[in-house]
């Protein structure tokens, strides 16, 4: 039997990956309105500013509390809008260009783990356009994590009902967010049936 090289990073790497995943789809859905919200956005802004592929320049964003519902607002945005346009073109039907980040990559060897490295670094920003830097890293994080997990789009989906987005983590593809959602439909699909045959 011939044994194929396999690398025993993969599986910490999509075990990772599925947890961040998971923190961008809250992320993307909760209330940042809310106190409750406030641990979630504090691990979404980290996790930006500490991207490597961030310039230090851009990293040292003050963020007091005003100014953080408003940047923490426009991320929140930004990764609704591509959460939308890969659900809104999750058929597939031709090839869809969905986002583009530019800026430059190395590839070295690296010495201390013994392993090729590469390094993608954005372009350097302007001072005051940060949040902009902080979207390019949500560009760049997203496909990351959509790389290493390497599932089809049509995982990715939004709920008829709360409008909750959400990712499918097997294969079949789902229509609403939970079984309570759905639960919920069918109850109100079933109850509507009765009133309409009561009424005839
Ligand atoms: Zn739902």
């Amino acid at each position: 039997m011939v044994r194929y090289w396999k690398s025993k990073k993969l599986e910490v790497v999509v075990e990772k990956r599925r947890a961040e995943l998971d923190l961008l789809i809250d992320f993307a859905n909760v209330d940042i309105a809310m106190e409750a919200s406030r641990h979630l956005q504090t691990r979404v802004l980290e996790q930006l500013r500490w991207h490597p592929a961030l310039n230090p320049v851009s990293r040292d964003l003050k963020v007091d509390d005003q100014s953080a519902l408003i940047i923490i607002g426009a991320l929140q945005e930004h990764l609704r809008l591509r959460l939308d346009v890969i659900i809104e073109n999750k058929q597939m039907l031709w090839e869809m260009p969905l986002w583009q980040i530019s800026g430059s990559l190395t590839f070295t060897l690296d010495p201390l783990d013994r392993r090729f490295q590469e390094r993608f670094q954005l372009r350097k920003v302007k001072r005051g356009n940060e949040i902009n830097a902080l979207k390019k890293v949500m560009d760049l994080w997203l496909v990351e994590i959509i790389r290493d997990l390497d599932f089809s789009p049509r995982r990715f989906g939004q709920c008829p009902r709360c409008d909750g987005f959400f990712y499918s983590p097997t294969a079949k593809e789902r229509v609403y967010c939970s079984t309570r959602c759905g639960g919920a439909t069918r109850q109100e699909k079933f109850r509507e049936e009765r009133r309409r045959q009561d009424d005839s």
